[in-house]
């Protein structure tokens, strides 16, 4: 069996993000999507908040598993026995830093595998950031993000 571990901020969880996992449950197992808190980054929604949301957003996939962690990755995919990590590339502004993570959690780990998965074309210009951008300015992002999240972006935004 393999496992993939699906590391992420998810701040919040967007269409492009469940794109990448949809494709990755072709392919393995089980795939674990994990929150991480990104320490360069203040976060619009507690880790318990972005939790729910996976898990809301992901409920029709058995495959697919919600989980976080605050250390490093490659103790976190020892931990949950996989060797596996996915991320998604998006455009080349993506590959240097995507490079670099995989690299280092190789060095770190022999094992880990990175692969990486490219989203439809439509999501490639998609990412947390703009959404909350947008929704911070009462933008409509409901062709972005599960409605759920929409909504609770909208509450944080005190958005009616
Ligand atoms: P991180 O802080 O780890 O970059 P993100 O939640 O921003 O967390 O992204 C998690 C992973 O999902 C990264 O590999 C990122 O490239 C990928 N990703 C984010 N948005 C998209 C998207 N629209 N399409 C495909 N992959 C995406």
């Amino acid at each position: 069996m393999t496992k993939a571990i699906y590391p992420g901020s998810f701040d919040p969880i967007t269409y492009g993000h469940l794109d990448i996992i949809e494709r990755a449950t072709t392919i393995f197992d089980e795939v674990i999507v994990a929150v991480t808190q990104n320490l360069t980054k203040t976060p619009v929604f507690t880790i318990e908040e972005r939790l729910n949301h996976i898990s809301e957003s992901t409920k029709d996939y058995d495959r697919v598993k919600v989980g976080c962690f605050s250390g490093l990755l490659v103790d976190f995919a020892r931990q949950e026995n996989a060797t596996v990590v996915i991320r998604g590339l998006r455009a080349v502004s993506d590959f240097e830093y995507e490079l670099q993570m995989a690299l280092m959690n190789r060095r770190l780990r022999e094992e880990i595998v990175t692969v990486f998965l490219m989203p439809n074309e439509k999501f490639t210009y998609l990412n947390s950031s703009i959404v909350r951008e947008i929704a911070g300015h009462g933008g409509d992002i409901s062709n972005f993000v599960p409605s759920m999240v929409d909504e609770q972006l909208k509450i944080k935004f005190k958005i009616t």
